[in-house]
């Protein structure tokens, strides 16, 4: 059985049929799915997505994610706070970071904003302690140094990685995963594909991103399909066991062991 490390199953694109698509991820072999948060406003619907589905395992982490940095509040580190020290159930802190790929993010003090709550929601993971799910777009050297800054030894995942090597290994040597999606299908993903094939598979995990960056063989331009789903992890496994050489099995069992130990969860 395989674990999604970053699926957002809670936003609306599921609300129709997610009962159906759950079991179809069960059926293809998820039995995990971490579901990161983003903004204030959606966490007390994460939590209820994930107490309203037994199998998969849904698990929450709940965070601000540095795409929304303009609408957060200090009242919302607070809130996070009260929710991760009273629900024992928050399994790791997320999606935090820094994004320094939209322009509408850059304004200097949008990125003064996100380097704040990016360090705050690193300490208050330290205090709990959890490890966090990192977004970083064009920023892996400022988020490695705020990491080393603060001594953060939680670890975590590295979601969608868009890294380099050398930047790959730094994480690894700071106990980070790097999370690997639907953009390891794609023809244009040369980088990607080399980060993947060069580190072990063991500083590797899998997620899907949904609805996101759907993989390539799902993709359907004809009947207008985007969404992407937790069901098509598989393609992910697949492609990951071609790439490195790799019977599909291994890849399974080596990445859903590296996901349960970064996530601190015994089975
Ligand atoms: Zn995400």
């Amino acid at each position: 059985m395989m674990i999604d490390t970053h699926c957002h199953f809670d936003v609306d694109d599921f609300d129709a049929d997610r009962a159906e698509v759950a079991a179809r991820a069960l059926a293809a072999g998820v039995d995990t799915i971490v579901i990161p948060g983003y903004i204030a406003a959606l966490w007390p619907k994460l939590f209820s997505v994930c107490a309203s589905i037994a199998a998969p395992r849904l698990l929450p982490a709940p965070g601000l994610h540095p795409c929304y940095i303009a609408g957060h509040e200090q009242a919302d580190l607070v809130e996070l706070e009260r929710i991760v020290s009273t629900q024992p159930e928050c399994v790791a802190i997320g999606e935090i970071g820094l994004d320094y790929f939209l322009d509408e993010l850059k304004a200097p003090e949008l990125k003064a904003k996100q380097q704040a709550f990016f360090r705050a929601q690193l300490e208050l993971a330290m205090r709990y302690p959890k490890p966090v799910i990192l977004h970083v777009r064009k920023a892996h050297q400022d988020v490695i140094h705020i990491l080393h800054e603060l001594k953060f030894r939680e670890g975590g995942i590295v979601h969608a990685y868009s890294g380099g090597i050398e930047e790959a290994r730094h994480y690894a040597k700071m106990g980070f995963r790097l999370g690997i999606g639907g953009p390891l299908t794609y023809d244009q993903s040369k980088r990607l594909r080399a980060v993947v094939a060069d580190m072990p598979l063991q500083a590797l995990v899998l997620e899907t991103d949904a609805p996101d960056m759907i993989p390539q063989a799902h993709r359907d331009p004809a009947a207008r399909r985007t969404r992407n789903s937790p069901e098509f992890l598989p393609s992910v496994a697949q492609a990951m066991a071609e790439l490195k050489g790799l019977p599909l099995a291994e890849v399974e069992t080596v990445t859903r062991q590296q996901s349960l130990a970064v996530l601190r969860l015994a089975s």
